[in-house]
């Protein structure tokens, strides 16, 4: 579904993706580690086209991300994103959220978004949050708001940019379970966390990244048993 070959990105001089090669096939969870700065967010922003690739191939189900006769309404429509922050918008209730981007893209009635909606609440566990505002809420369930907004378009491809770090602790485990439940429903999932619990139990693949270039991509049984490289070694003594 998602596919990397020989893709470089730069930020001016600074050469942030070095040569990514990378498939992620449909339902397959992928948890993308490494230290800060190696690359892991710039990544996972080219395949919604947050940021644009400067070389080689990025493909999606099959369309090219970069092509000029690519949509990128289409695209996005079809990727969903949560982010560290949860970006809400603070001014709406919870159902106002998840409902704005299904009707402005889907073109469906008020009606129908809001059942949508509430559906993909209650998979989330907080269907009771629905004329709450993001300030009434826990971080941890402003962030499974943001999950279920995420949902809402129906995507096939869900990207997580370190969805718990900005999480207190306790709240950790109510993200990661619905989470857990997603991978479990088949999602085809992409994810940068520290958190190397989930890695391990959820994760199809793992892959290692350090300065722009991706140095291990290993089942995680095999990543954590005996990382190969030195680097991944080196960073899972410290975060485990
Ligand atoms: P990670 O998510 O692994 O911490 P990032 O992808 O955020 O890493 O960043 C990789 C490197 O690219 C960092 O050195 C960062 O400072 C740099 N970088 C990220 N975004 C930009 C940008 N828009 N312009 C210039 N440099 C950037
Ligand atoms: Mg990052």
């Amino acid at each position: 579904m998602i596919t990397f070959q020989n893709v470089n990105k730069y930020f001016g001089d600074f050469h942030v993706l070095k040569n990514i090669n990378l498939e992620v096939s449909e339902g397959e969870v992928v948890v993308i580690v490494g230290p800060s700065g190696s690359g892991k967010s710039t990544l996972l922003r080219c395949i919604n086209r947050l940021e644009n690739i400067t070389e080689g191939s990025l493909q999606v189900n099959g369309q090219s991300v970069n092509a000029r006769e690519t949509n990128i309404n289409t695209l996005r429509k079809n990727i969903g994103m949560v982010f560290q922050h949860f970006n809400l918008y603070p001014h709406m209730t919870v159902l106002q959220n998840i409902t704005l981007a299904p009707k402005k893209a889907l073109g469906i009635t008020d009606e129908e978004a809001k059942k949508t909606a509430m559906l993909y609440l209650e998979k989330v566990g907080i269907p009771d949050k629905a004329n709450s505002y993001p300030s009434q809420l826990s971080g941890g369930q402003q962030q499974r708001v943001a999950i279920a907004r995420g949902l809402a378009l129906h995507p096939s491809i869900m990207l997580f940019d370190e969805p718990t770090s900005a999480l207190d602790p306790e709240m950790i485990g109510e993200v990661l379970d619905v989470m857990k439940a997603l991978a479990k429903d088949g999602m085809t999932m992409v994810v940068v966390t520290h958190e190397m619990g989930f890695a391990r139990e959820v994760a199809n693949r793992v892959v290692f990244m350090d300065h722009g270039a991706i140095l291990e991509d290993s089942a995680p049984t095999d990543f954590f048993a005996s990382p190969q490289e030195e680097r991944a070694k080196l960073f899972l003594s410290r975060v485990l």
